[in-house]
């Protein structure tokens, strides 16, 4: 094990954007997740996995050591709690924006205010710096629905071309933060296997600045 590594990865967007950057580090999967139910792939390199998780779970993997290395989205790094992994590189793929939205017209200047999220922690951090009072509803999926059928006043989703949230009558009202993917590392391994962990961050951040010449 000392000399394998194992990048845990969510499938989807941020999966399809990582692929050049692992290219670029000389890591090709042989199978597509899309077709494949395959839950780990073995690689052009012998001595890399992928393990293929959802979005959410990519910092545990890695907090406990089960994965070396992870790909995973900022707003899922905001909620996380562990302290196992340091987080290295911005990848500047899967970008999109942590927003306050509701319906036209309305604002978060009456509290309590209710809101719906899947990012309890981001949204409970960001109303208490503004003094507000907020009462936040845990959600999994599918946060546009709350405010119209009277569930929260208000979410806090991620938001990229804002067409779901068009589509269902709602409006971005407050921008949080902005979001891209990270590579997480396991701090163990961090120390462990550093220089092959190094290799490959040295690898990746190459193609990430070629990619990005202007930021
Ligand atoms: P939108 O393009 O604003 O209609 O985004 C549609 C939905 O896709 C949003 O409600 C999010 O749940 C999700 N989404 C968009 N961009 C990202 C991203 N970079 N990472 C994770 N989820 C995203």
């Amino acid at each position: 094990m000392r000399n394998t590594l194992t990048i845990a990865v969510s499938k989807g967007r941020i999966f399809k954007d990582a692929l050049p950057l692992l290219a670029g580090a000389g890591i090709v999967p042989k199978d597509d997740p899309e077709s494949s139910r395959k839950l780990i792939l073995d690689t052009s390199r012998d001595d890399v996995k992928l393990v293929l998780i959802r979005a959410s779970d990519v910092p545990t993997y890695v907090d406990y050591g089960a994965a070396d290395i992870g790909i995973a989205g900022k707003d899922v790094l905001m909620e996380y709690e562990g302290d196992g992994l340091y987080e290295l590189l911005d990848l500047k793929i899967a970008r999109c924006k942590l927003m306050v939205a509701g319906p036209e017209g309305s604002n978060t200047d009456s509290t309590p205010l209710r809101i719906a999220t899947k990012y309890v922690n981001s949204a409970k951090r960001y109303f208490a710096d503004q003094g507000k009072q907020a009462e936040l509803i845990k959600l999994y999926g599918s946060m546009e629905l709350a405010p119209l059928v009277g569930l929260s006043d208000h979410i806090v989703d991620v938001v990229d071309t804002g067409n779901t949230l068009r589509a269902n009558g709602l409006v971005p009202l407050e921008h949080i933060a902005d979001i891209s993917s990270r590579l997480i590392v396991n701090k163990a391994s961090m120390k462990m296997k550093h220089a092959a962990v190094k290799l490959f961050i040295d690898n990746v951040a190459k193609t990430v600045a070629q990619n990005n010449p202007d930021n």
